[in-house]
């Protein structure tokens, strides 16, 4: 079978040191070798060189979160989610889900990146509330504070292209807002172009990776004038997105049209904490005068292993005076994944709960995320409020 040459020489490093199934959830929770990343590996390997796949072969790569903490802890350096990419589509041509998980993801990939329709959606179920269970009630709640991103600054300012994103807008629209607020404390103009909606990570990890490709395009169009005009970086308040476009150079790196700007988009991409912390000692020196509540912080897989940014937003946070609760097994993934938690709930569910007793132990007052899909996950079992950590530093500005 022809393998991508990325896909190949990542699975070449792998040394079969067993490393990696220390830091897997899956494998934490489930304990079979085939739930970790070295036993899917040996799947893909066997799958790539012409061992026909089965249904058990598609679960175990379906269970995968691709939470990359495997990542993170090798020591070869094996890029595990290269091989993942390269071995579900490989699965996938072989082996048909059954009609009703077929439906599913059909419906995932169709509404979720529809603004307009997911917006829709969102509305009617927050009408509908009180029919609804409490763990979905708890996703739906309307977010605290302004909801309009006013995107006004200064003309001169320089710019900074803030992706809108497909689910987000409809959830929590606080969240760009807020980031818009913060960005023009610090000199900044956040653009946030309408036409750029979903980054293209949803149906990149439901495996329609051609469909994947044609949102990035999109994205890419669109903010390309802006660009060209000078724009100085690209912000993205979910890390699930950032960990995507990051990507974005790797991706498209076979497209003539589209390889060199990919690549120049990638380069953009700027974390947002990072971009906030030479500022924030300046910005929250008052605020540290009055006492703020414990938080406890949720460091999202895609921030940490994906986008490999440790430390900054915990750093900004404490300079804007938030006392930061300790958080045991941070490395852990929470469960939500994308669209993971619908289609394995249970594994999901489980580690949700870990993780909210692992970040509940030290009594925080709320807990901070950097992703909306945590976000909402997290929310759906718990009452201590989940915010956004930009919300959190907005309200210290306030
Ligand atoms: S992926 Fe890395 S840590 Fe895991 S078995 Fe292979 S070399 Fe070891
Ligand atoms: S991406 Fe996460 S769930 Fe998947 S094999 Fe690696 S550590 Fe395990």
């Amino acid at each position: 079978m022809q393998v991508s040459d990325d896909a190949s020489a990542a699975l070449r490093k792998c040394v079969h040191c067993g490393f990696c199934l220390a830091t897997c959830p899956t494998y934490q929770v489930l304990g079979d070798e085939l739930d970790s990343p070295r036993g899917r590996l040996y799947l893909m390997k066997q799958v790539f060189e012409g061992k026909a796949p089965t249904a058990t072969t598609q679960q175990h790569l379906d269970r995968c979160l691709t939470c990359r903490a495997c990542e993170t802890t090798c020591p070869s350096g094996v890029d595990y989610h290269v091989v993942l990419d390269a071995g579900r589509a490989a699965v996938d041509a072989q082996v048909e889900r059954p009609l009703g998980v077929r439906f599913k993801r059909w419906v995932l990939r169709e509404l979720l990146p529809q603004r307009a329709v997911f917006g829709a959606v969102v509305r009617l179920g927050r009408a509908f509330a009180w029919l609804l269970p409490g763990s979905l009630r708890r996703q739906l709640i309307a977010p605290v504070g302004a909801a309009s991103a006013a995107t006004v600054a200064a003309k001169a300012a320089p710019t900074v292209l803030l992706l809108q994103g497909c689910v987000q807008p409809a959830l929590r629209p606080n969240i760009n807002a807020a980031t818009t607020r913060v960005l023009a404390r610090l000199g900044f103009t956040a653009i946030e172009v309408p036409g750029a909606g979903c980054c293209g990570a949803l149906r990149h990890h439901l495996d329609e990776h051609e469909d994947a490709l044609d949102d990035a395009r999109l994205v890419i169009d669109e903010w390309w004038p802006h660009i060209f005009a000078g724009a100085k970086a690209i912000v993205i308040t979910a890390s699930g997105c950032g960990a995507h476009v990051a990507d974005y150079g790797r991706l498209l790196r076979d497209d003539p049209d589209y390889a060199d700007k990919a690549q120049r988009v990638s380069e953009l991409l700027t974390d947002l904490a990072e971009l906030i912390e030479p500022e924030a000692a300046r910005l929250f020196a008052s605020a540290k005068a009055a006492p703020a509540q414990p938080i406890a912080f949720q460091s999202p897989c895609t921030l940490q292993h994906g986008l490999r940014v440790r430390g900054a937003v915990e750093r900004v946070l404490e300079a804007a005076g938030y006392p930061l609760t300790p958080v045991s097994d941070a490395h852990l993934c929470c469960g939500s994944a994308g669209t993971y938690s619908i289609l394995q709930p249970e594994l999901s569910r489980r580690l949700r709960d870990d993780k909210l007793a692992a970040l509940e132990a030290g009594k925080p007052a709320a807990i901070a995320t950097a992703n909306i899909g945590c976000q909402t996950h997290l929310a759906s079992g718990t009452t201590t409020p989940v915010h956004h950590w930009i919300e959190l530093l907005e309200q210290r500005l306030a």
